[in-house]
């Protein structure tokens, strides 16, 4: 029997919406945009986004390890770039004499990593630049950052350091707790409390270049927030960072997830799908399959016992047809409601809101999360392609 042969399931990335989406950001923030291209651009590909994000005018990125931005400089990728986190993969004390070396601004926290820096540029050659360093301060978040009590002593060496040579001082930044919440009052405070840091590090003779406490949240949420820089990644990925809250300045998500349909079958009323049976059919029905689950970063949580019409969607021609039962480890099946669709079908699990099917921020409502952890979290035995739909017109 003649079928047509089943495309890939497979996770499309639009550099031009990347391209796009960085343009709107710097244009609507009005001041530079630093591109946050971590955990491999929040599933959308590192390089390919930092380079997309360049191109459509960051003039900064960052990512959270070392590694990441030694990945980065390896692949090529040249310009300001930022990363806040030793230990995560590079190693018990990471490779900072290498980042230094590549040129990337490293954060510090502490004294503990002043002290790791000071061995890194110790042994460079005298010709060498200094060390670019970028102050972490903690202003309530209470995760990575000097907290309060600590940033006399640490701006007092962090000034000591620059004045023998051993760095600059290139920024002092911060992180918000409750940025996509814009009314919570711990917003109010963080803001005084980055503006308290900034003041004393000016009396210890700190004059960093770059200021930067705003998240993508703030960036399009608080106007006082942005000073010298805005931190964005999952606006520039296209997906709001607050939904409900009217950030809508016309981003376009990147990503488009696609899979073949495998196989098409009749169910009786009574026939129950997938492990534990959690979903059984109360009328004639059809169901198709479709080969990507958890494996593939398909959350289980698609679909809760008893709460069918919170299931999440995919979409075939345009119409929206729910997962049944489980997810499993390989394959998802969806409810086709007595349609048969040509196997090898195009299933949008989730895309723009122009594609016809869920987006990511669907997706996330049906699992109880949110869309940064859908994007970031794609992937297994999926193969990546990235396109640039302005460059095919
Ligand atoms: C991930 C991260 C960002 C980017 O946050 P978005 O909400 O995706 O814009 C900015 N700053 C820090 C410190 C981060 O960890």
């Amino acid at each position: 029997m003649d079928r047509p042969p089943l495309g890939p399931a497979e996770i499309v990335v639009d550099l031009a919406a990347i391209r796009a989406n960085a343009r709107l950001l710097r244009a609507t923030a009005g001041v530079p945009l630093i591109a946050v291209v971590k955990a491999d651009g929040y599933g959308h590909g590192m390089v390919e986004s930092a380079r997309a994000a360049q191109a459509g005018g960051a003039a900064w990125l960052a990512t959270a390890t070392v590694g990441e931005a030694l990945a980065l400089r390896a692949a090529g990728v040249s310009g300001p770039l930022l990363c806040w986190i030793r230990g995560n993969g590079d190693g018990p004390d990471s490779d900072l004499a290498a980042a230094v070396e590549a040129g990337v601004d490293v954060s510090v926290y502490s004294d503990e990593d002043l002290d790791a820096v000071a061995a890194a540029v110790h042994g460079r050659s005298e010709a060498s630049e200094p060390a670019r360093i970028q102050i972490k301060v903690d202003t309530g978040l209470s995760r990575g950052g000097a907290p309060r009590a600590a940033w006399d002593d640490l701006f007092a060496w962090a000034r000591q350091g620059e004045k023998a040579g051993l760095w600059r001082v290139t920024g002092i930044w911060s992180h918000f707790a409750c940025a996509d919440e814009p009314d919570h009052p711990a917003n109010h405070r963080q803001e005084q409390a980055f503006r308290d840091a900034l003041a004393l590090a000016g009396e210890h003779g700190l004059r960093p270049e770059l200021r930067h406490l705003a998240n993508s949240a703030a960036a399009l949420l608080r106007p006082s927030s942005r000073f010298d820089a805005v931190r964005c990644g999952i606006a520039l990925y296209g997906l709001d960072p607050a939904p409900g809250q009217a950030t809508d300045i016309g981003l376009v998500p990147a990503m488009t997830v696609r899979a073949p349909l495998l196989m098409v079958k009749e169910l009786a009323p009574g026939d129950a799908v997938s492990y534990g049976h959690r979903w059984v059919a109360e009328q004639p029905t059809t169901v198709g399959l479709v080969p990507v689950g958890y494996g593939d970063g398909i959350p289980r949580h698609a679909t809760r016992p008893g709460a069918p019409d919170a299931a999440a969607t995919v979409a075939i021609d345009g119409k929206r047809r729910p997962i049944r039962g489980t997810v499993c480890m390989d394959q998802v099946v969806v409810d086709l409601g007595g349609d048969r669709p040509p196997l090898g079908s195009e299933v949008v699990v989730f895309g723009p809101p122009g594609a016809g099917g869920p987006t990511a921020q669907d997706w996330a409502e049906a699992c109880g999360t949110i869309n940064y952890e859908i994007v970031t979290r794609i992937g297994g035995r999926m193969t990546r392609r990235h396109v640039d739909s302005e460059a095919e017109r």
